[in-house]
Formats: C-alpha cells, sequence, structure tokens
C-alpha cells in the first residue's frame, strides 16, 4: 500500500475505462492526485467502484507520456519537438495538399469512446466541415457497431433500453457473450445481489465464466455454445417460445407490427430452427436450451444482457435483432426488470456513437441522406454536408492501399494493435501520405504517423461521458491539460488552420450546440448535469429528468419490428491444419490494449496475456501448464504462455489481448459482421503448439 499523502481539495468527476461510467471524488494534493474515492451518490455506482477506477489512474502522471507535439516528414525518421502552432501548420499543410490534389473523399479519421461527448462532437464537426467528407468513424465500429445497427432495427433507437438498476426488479437474467466480473465490476456486483436474493440465470457463452462458477451464484443454465452459433441458439430458443405457446400475445399485438411479427413466427417456427436440429451447429444442449427458453418466457420479469461476445461476430447485428425479438415476443420490454442490455465496453461508446461519428449519421443517429437533418446542420455550420455517407473504417485502410485515401485523423485510438488482421492495418497506414495521432502516449499506430498532438487524461478534461445506461456523466478537470490545450481547442485550431474556422469559449458551449442540434439531447447543459448529478438521454423539454427506461410507452420507432434473423454458420471453420477456434476477452484488472492500465500497479495483478486451452486438448499437443506455445492462424503467429483451463470446453481457446508483444490480433481474420463490419475477433481457427521444450 502506497501513502499518497494527505488530500487538499477534491474534485468530483467520473471512470474513464468501462461503460459502467462510476462516480469518483479525485482527491488531490495541489495537482497530485492522492487517492480516488468512488461517490455514493453516484448514479451508476452508488458508492463502488472496481480496482481499475479506484487505483489505476496513474498513466497521467506516467513518464512514457507525450506532452509536446512532433511531426517529421516520413515515418522513417525520428520524431521532431515542435510548438503547437508548427504542428498544427504542419498538419494543415499536409491536408489541404491532399485535399487539393485528391479532393475531400482522401481524407478521413476516427473518433475515440476514451474521449468526451465534446471532444468526439469536435472532431466529427472538423471532418465534415474543414476536411468535407462524411469519412468519420468510430472505434465503435470494432465493438458495439452491431448494436447500433441492431437496436435501431427492431425498437428505433441505437442504445441500450434499461438503466442499471432495472437489473433489481429481474427474475431472469440472461448474460449472452459478456463476462461482467471482469469487464464490467460494479454492474456485475448488482446482478449477483440480484441473484443472491433469487433471481435465475442463464449464461450463454463457450467458457465457464465466472457467473457459471461461483457459489451461490450458480447459472440456473449454462449454454456453452461454440463460438458463431449465438444466433441459432436464440433462434432455437425463440422456435420452444412460438412453438409451445409462451408468446406474449397482447403485448405483440397491442406494441409490434403484424407483418413483421407473423413473418418471424413463421420463420422460427420451421424445424430447422428446432433445437434438436441445431445440436450439431451448436453443441449439445437441447435440454437445456429447453429449459432455458421455458424460463425466459415463463419465469417473471427476463432481463438480457450481453457484451462483445454478441456483437464481434459475422452475424453480431443478426444476434442482436435476434435477442430483441425474443423480448418482444416475450413483452419483456418497456418496464423495470426486462429488456435487452448492452453491456458498453468503453467508457463513453455509447456517447460517441451518440455524437454523429459514424458516416451515414449525424448526432442523434439521423441519416446523412435526411434532407431535414442535413439541413439543420448545414445552417448550424454553415457548409454543405454530402447525402452520400462516407467510409467506414476497413473501407478507409482498403482505400489507402488503392491510393485514393490519404489523409488520417486518428482520436485516441491504437489501431495497430486493437484492430483485427494487424499486418493488413500497418500496411494501410503505411501507405497514407498524412497520418495525425492524437493521444497520450506513442502507441502502436503511432509508428505509422507524421504528426503527433498530445492528449489529455480524464484528469485534465471538462465534458461529459455518456455510459451504457444512456446515463450524462460529468467529466470535471482535476489539473490544467499537461500539453497546454485542451483536445478539442487542438482539433478546433487545426479545422480553422484549413479555412474552416472553429471556435468554443469552453466545453459547455459545445454541449449547448450538441443540445441545439440533437433531439434527444435538447434538455441537456452542464448546468443540468451540474445540478442534478447526471441525467440518461433522452432528456428533453417533456422529459427534462431523462430517461431512464426506453419504450415505456411505445417504441420509438413507433411498433416493435422483427427482423427474420437466419442463422449462417461463419466462413472461418476449424480444420486440420487450425483445428481449434480462439476466442479473446479482458480480465478485471487490465483494460482493453492495455496501454493505461499497463502503466499502472495494476500490472501486479496480470502481467502477461496467455493463452487458455483445455486439459484434453493440451496433452493432444504435450503441452504443460507454464509452456510458451506458438498460436498460428492463416493470418499470422504469436507466442505465449499456456493455461490449462477446465473453464474452457475442448477444440476452444481463450487469449485476452492487453499485451502488445502478444499481439493477439495478428492471428484474428478480416471477417466481419455483414451489417456493419464490425470485426470477428471472437472466432479465429488456430492451431496451438509446444514452443519452448524438446
Ligand atoms: Fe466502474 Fe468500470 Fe471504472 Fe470499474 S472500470 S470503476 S466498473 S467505470
Amino acid at each position: 500500500v502506497v501513502d499518497h499523502g494527505q488530500p487538499t481539495r477534491a474534485v468530483e468527476t467520473t471512470c474513464a475505462y468501462c461503460g459502467v461510467g462510476c462516480s469518483f471524488r479525485a482527491e488531490l494534493q495541489g495537482d497530485r492526485v492522492v487517492r480516488m474515492v468512488p461517490s455514493k451518490s453516484g448514479g451508476a455506482n452508488e458508492g463502488h467502484s472496481c480496482v481499475k477506477g479506484r487505483f489505476a489512474w496513474g498513466y497521467a502522471t506516467h513518464a512514457d507520456r507525450v506532452t509536446v507535439p512532433m511531426v517529421r516528414d516520413s515515418i522513417h525518421e525520428p520524431w521532431r519537438e515542435v510548438g503547437w502552432d508548427e504542428a498544427i501548420a504542419f498538419a494543415a499543410a499536409r491536408l489541404s495538399a491532399i485535399r487539393d490534389r485528391h479532393g475531400p473523399g482522401a481524407l478521413g479519421g476516427i473518433t475515440s469512446s476514451r474521449c468526451t461527448n465534446e471532444e468526439v462532437f469536435a472532431v466529427q464537426k472538423m471532418i465534415r466541415g474543414a476536411f468535407g467528407s462524411n469519412n468519420v468513424d468510430t472505434c465503435a465500429r470494432v465493438c458495439h457497431s452491431p448494436t447500433g445497427y441492431g437496436l435501431k432495427q427492431a425498437f428505433g433507437t441505437s442504445a441500450g433500453t434499461q438503466d442499471f438498476r432495472s437489473v433489481d426488479r429481474a427474475d431472469v437474467v440472461l448474460v449472452i457473450g459478456a463476462n461482467p466480473t471482469d469487464g464490467h465490476p460494479v454492474f456485475a456486483s448488482r446482478l449477483k445481489r440480484r441473484l443472491r436474493a433469487g433471481a435465475k440465470l442463464i449464461v450463454v457463452d463457450p467458457r465457464r465464466i465466472d457467473l457459471v462458477r461461483m457459489p451461490h451464484v450458480a447459472a440456473s443454465h449454462h449454454l456453452a455454445l461454440r463460438p458463431g452459433t449465438n444466433v441459432a441458439v436464440i433462434n432455437a430458443m425463440a422456435h420452444v417460445i412460438v412453438t409451445e405457446g409462451l408468446v406474449d400475445e397482447a403485448f405483440v399485438a397491442a406494441r409490434c407490427e403484424a407483418d413483421s411479427f407473423a413473418a418471424w413466427r413463421a420463420f422460427v417456427a420451421e424445424p430447422e430452427n428446432a433445437p434438436e436440429a441445431l445440436e450439431a451447429a451448436t453443441g449439445e444442449m437441447e435440454a437445456d436450451l429447453r429449459a432455458a427458453a421455458r424460463l425466459y418466457a415463463t419465469g417473471g420479469n427476463a432481463a438480457i444482457y450481453y457484451g462483445l461476445g454478441v456483437t464481434e461476430h459475422s452475424q453480431g447485428s443478426s444476434t442482436v435483432m435476434a435477442m430483441a425479438n425474443l423480448a418482444m415476443a416475450t413483452g419483456n420490454i418497456g418496464r423495470p426488470g426486462v429488456g435487452v442490455n448492452p453491456l458498453r465496453g468503453q467508457n463513453n461508446v455509447q456517447g460517441a456513437c451518440d455524437m454523429g461519428s459514424f458516416p451515414h449519421e449525424l448526432s442523434g443517429y439521423r441519416h446523412v441522406s435526411d434532407p431535414d437533418a442535413r439541413a439543420l446542420f448545414e445552417r448550424a455550420w454553415g457548409v454543405a454536408i454530402d447525402p452520400e455517407p462516407g467510409l467506414r473504417i476497413p473501407n478507409m485502410f482498403a482505400a489507402a492501399l488503392d491510393g485514393s485515401f490519404r489523409g488520417f485523423f486518428v482520436q485516441g485510438e491504437d489501431l495497430a494493435q486493437s484492430d483485427p488482421d494487424t499486418r493488413h492495418v500497418e500496411a494501410a497506414l503505411a501507405a497514407m501520405d498524412c497520418v495525425i495521432v492524437q493521444d497520450l502516449f506513442l502507441n502502436e499506430t503511432a509508428r505509422f504517423a507524421h504528426v503527433f498532438l498530445p492528449g489529455t487524461s480524464f484528469l485534465e478534461k471538462d465534458g461529459t461521458f455518456t455510459n451504457a445506461e444512456r446515463r450524462i456523466n460529468r467529466v470535471r478537470p482535476a489539473m490544467a491539460p499537461v500539453p497546454g490545450l485542451t483536445e478539442w481547442e487542438t482539433v478546433c485550431r487545426l479545422a480553422t488552420a484549413l479555412g474552416y474556422p472553429m471556435h468554443y469559449d469552453d466545453a459547455a458551449a459545445i454541449m449547448d450546440e450538441i443540445a441545439a442540434l440533437t433531439p434527444t439531447f435538447a434538455g441537456v447543459s452542464f448546468a443540468r448535469l451540474d445540478a442534478a448529478g447526471s441525467v440518461q438521454w433522452p432528456c428533453t423539454a417533456e422529459r427534462p429528468d431523462g430517461t431512464p427506461i426506453m419504450h415505456a410507452d411505445g417504441f420509438v420507432r413507433g411498433r416493435g419490428h422483427f427482423v427474420v434473423t437466419r442463422y449462417v454458420p461463419t466462413e472461418e471453420r476449424a480444420n486440420r491444419r487450425f483445428p481449434l477456434i480462439l476466442t479473446t476477452g479482458r480480465i478485471l484488472s487490465q483494460y482493453n490494449v492495455g496501454a493505461q492500465t499497463r502503466r499502472t500497479a495494476n500490472i501486479l495483478w496480470h502481467a502477461e496475456d496467455v493463452l487458455e486451452i483445455h486439459p484434453h486438448d493440451a496433452e493432444e499437443r504435450g503441452i504443460a501448464d507454464g509452456d510458451t506455445v506458438s498460436l498460428s492462424s492463416r493470418k499470422g503467429a504469436t507466442s505465449l504462455r499456456a493455461r490449462i483451463s477446465d473453464r474452457m470446453p475442448q477444440g476452444v481457446v481463450y487469449t485476452t489481448f492487453h499485451y502488445p508483444v502478444t499481439g493477439a490480433n495478428v492471428v484474428t481474420t478480416e471477417n466481419s459482421d455483414w451489417a456493419t463490419n464490425c470485426p470477428e475477433y471472437k472466432v479465429t481457427a488456430v492451431q496451438v503448439t509446444r514452443a519452448n521444450r524438446p
């Protein structure tokens, strides 16, 4: 235990790690954080926290942090430290030259879910206003873009339906493709309290995650499906519900479309969706699946919570819509204790999506082809907005390789480590004429950058994060921005240097513009947030206190829409050369690619990524616990230590991706969700061989 001394002042702010969005009091001695104390008044955490929010803040003052802008003419040259004016001028000159020669379509950028709503909004405005294209995407592309797509199709808006408190009223909880104990610990504690009080649990996951194994919190049903078969399992549950007469006919008649429901009902009743027909694809689980479906439909309030094990598949969007079908068919939507709830990975992934970070959508999920929405922004911003969607991240990479995409602004994401098929990403970045990275550290992506603009940690930011339950929380600066400029000020300067003046007096003014242009944020302001603590959107004149539970009186789109979600097996199959399936995830003490948590004492809990492997698969390969093994796929190879674990089913291996030295994404493939291009991180055919013993 380190004694950091006594605080002399405190600032209320929000954790910058996961989508739970815990509120903290940062206690400081001068500009030095002494401790982070979880706030009892925090709407999402009510005084609770985990080891990341509580202890992993030291990265903000780590010696690796870059605090001075840097430029270089080519990625083969060393960096040159420069002042802000020179860095902005250098970046603007390069981007202007590309735009003049190749047109605005050769420029684009991505926003970061680690940044505030205000910072994200500024970047997408710069890309649309100053770059002149809709080539803006966000790191949600590689995590929850299927959530955005799927929930919008079914319900009319791209957001989870419930507040976290809602789980206190659930009688049945279906957790699919999520490991809340590690990924969303404070929500997991709340969920476990509810389970200990008697709620039933259904876990759909290849691994025996902690929820399955914990004493007094045993899963009533664990459907240990094969990776890639989520849609088949949910369709089979729907088949049981429809064929056994468990549909909530009154709810469907009152709230949903008759035509789409009839088509869906006929589809799921087909024999191909029967549990016994799907057993070969999904695993041996027929009896359990039937019982789980009956429990979900008849056990009282039934709530679905899901994570990246749903979205990061070739059928990620289909799975989201299949779950929405299940919830509507059983009337489990629109009141406490029910709903379809994404457990968002990053602190502001909901907000980054809300802020117009997608190439086809302006803030508030209005399509760029909508003339009324476009006109609103064009009047406010004084620019013409292209009615055609721009490029998604994978399309930007493809265009870079064919020479048509050349200038790229990267806000706070390490694409070269976090995106799939690392070698392809590196080749695309290396092909560009101007890569601008705005970040805290010289990350892997910065190896391909020409301009490095130092960013700010959450302790220096003024703004808002929006958590997984649509709760807009204030982020308040505990110290002045270390590089001298806030991130939104940097973006405004770059836009202005490109000939598109952008100026705000402060972050509150950016939120005022967001509220003026985004109907669901119409009632949001820093003053309201400071008075209320937080508010869940939609926050409007009619709902000034926000909306904890969506779709209570009717769906945002009117009537609920059922989508036929036919199961299509992924193209990624195990074969003789690559006989195992790799799936990936996180652990409690570390966060994503580890850029922050690896620079804190949390490395004491997790010093390396390991490969979990079933005892039988290990024995077959002569692998002992702790051996270094080679992990290879058709895309590449890496090595790491093996951990023999009965949490794994036979034929499936698992690793985390917190360390660049492991580089798990060297082996992942280019396969992606059919609707959104979200990468299929969760299914990679691999071989594992012993590497270090004779
Ligand atoms: Fe809360 Fe998530 Fe931060 Fe942990 S990482 S303190 S659960 S917001």
